[in-house]
C-alpha cells in the first residue's frame, strides 16, 4: 500500500493512494486512526483494515484535488546518516567512517513533498541531498539486523536539505541540517511488503531538470537493516520515527566549483518504485522571524 497524509476540503487525514486517486481511510472505516503515527502504531490489524477499505472504496478523491503533506507530519525523531555512500564519501574528502555518523534533523524542518524550500536569509550555501528514508512501525529496542524488517513500516523519499556553511563550521551538524522547510518528504509511504527489497532502488536528483545525483541504494555502506540495529542499540525507536539513510555523490557542495541552490531552482528527487519529491526554492519569508 501507499500511505499518504493529505489535506482536502479543509481537513488533514490519512489515505491509501491507488493510481492517481486517494482513498480516505477514516471515511471508509471510521475505526481507523486519522493520523499516521497512530495508524502505524495500530500495526498489522490497521493495515489489514486499510486494505479492505481500499478494496471496497466507492469514494476516491483525485490526487490532483488534494494537497499531499509529509506522510508523518510530526515524527518524534528524524535520524539521519552522514557519509553512507562511497561516492559521496569520496567527494566530501573525508575518510570512510568505521561507524555510521548519526545526526538528527529537528521535527520542525518537516515539509510536504511539493512544498517550497526556504533559502535562509543568513546563508547562500543551500544544498540538496536526495535520500531513501524509512519509517518505524513498531516500538522497539535492541533489534538484531535479521529482525529489522519487522519494525520497518515502509519507505519514502526524503531531501536532507543542508545549509553547508552552518553545517560545517561546528563539529555537530544539527544547526545546518535543521532549518525550517529543510526536510521535504513523501510523497507517501510505500509499505515494506509492497516495496520488497529496499536495497536495489535507483535514486536520482535533478536541479531544474539537470541530473545531479544518479545512484542505487545497493551502494549504501550501512543499509536500512544495519541502521535499525545500530540505532536501537542506544535508544527506543517508536512508530512514526523517520530514519534517512544518507545521500549518494553529486551534491552541489562537492562540485568544482560548488553549485549551490538559488531562489527559483526546482529540486526533484526520485526513487524507483516509491515516487518523487519536487520542491521549488524560495526566499525565506519575512514573517517566519516573528515570535
Ligand atoms: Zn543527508
Amino acid at each position: 500500500m501507499r500511505l499518504a497524509t493529505f489535506t482536502h476540503a479543509g481537513t488533514t487525514r490519512i489515505g491509501a493512494v491507488v493510481g492517481d486517486e486517494v482513498v480516505d481511510l477514516a471515511e471508509e472505516d471510521p475505526g481507523l486512526p486519522r493520523e499516521m503515527e497512530a495508524f502505524l502504531a495500530a500495526g498489522a490489524a490497521a493495515l489489514a483494515a486499510a486494505e479492505r477499505a481500499t478494496g471496497r472504496a466507492a469514494a476516491r478523491i483525485p490526487l490532483d484535488d488534494v494537497r499531499l503533506e509529509a506522510p508523518v507530519l510530526r515524527p518524534r525523531k528524524i535520524l539521519a546518516v552522514g557519509l553512507n555512500y562511497a561516492d559521496h564519501i569520496a567527494e566530501s574528502g573525508m575518510k570512510p567512517p568505521e561507524f555510521p555518523t548519526i545526526f538528527n534533523k529537528q521535527v520542525t524542518s518537516v515539509t510536504g513533498p511539493y512544498d517550497p524550500i526556504h533559502l535562509p536569509r543568513v546563508s547562500g550555501a543551500l544544498d540538496y541531498e536526495g535520500e531513501l528514508a524509512f519509517v518505524i512501525g513498531r516500538r522497539c529496542r535492541h533489534v538484531p539486523r535479521a529482525r529489522a524488517p519487522e519494525v520497518i513500516a515502509g519507505y519514502l523519499v526524503l531531501d536532507d536539505v543542508s545549509v553547508r556553511d552552518w553545517q560545517l563550521r561546528t563539529p555537530t551538524w544539527t544547526m545546518g541540517k535543521s532549518f525550517d522547510t529543510h526536510c521535504p518528504m513523501g510523497p507517501w509511504i510505500v509499505t515494506a511488503d509492497e516495496l520488497g527489497d529496499p536495497h536495489s532502488l535507483g535514486i536520482r536528483t535533478w536541479v531544474n531538470g539537470e541530473l545531479r545525483q544518479d545512484s542505487n541504494t545497493k551502494e549504501l555502506a550501512h543499509d536500512c537493516f544495519s541502521l535499525v540495529e545500530h540505532l536501537s542499540t542506544a535508544f527506543t525507536l517508536e512508530p512514526g520515527d523517520v530514519v534517512t539513510t544518507g545521500t549518494p555523490g553529486g551534491v552541489g557542495i562537492g562540485m568544482k566549483p560548488p553549485r549551490l541552490l538559488a531562489v527559483g531552482d526546482v529540486v526533484r528527487v526520485a526513487i524507483d518504485r516509491i515516487g518523487q519529491l519536487e520542491n521549488p526554492v524560495i526566499e525565506e519569508p519575512v514573517d517566519t522571524s516573528r515570535p
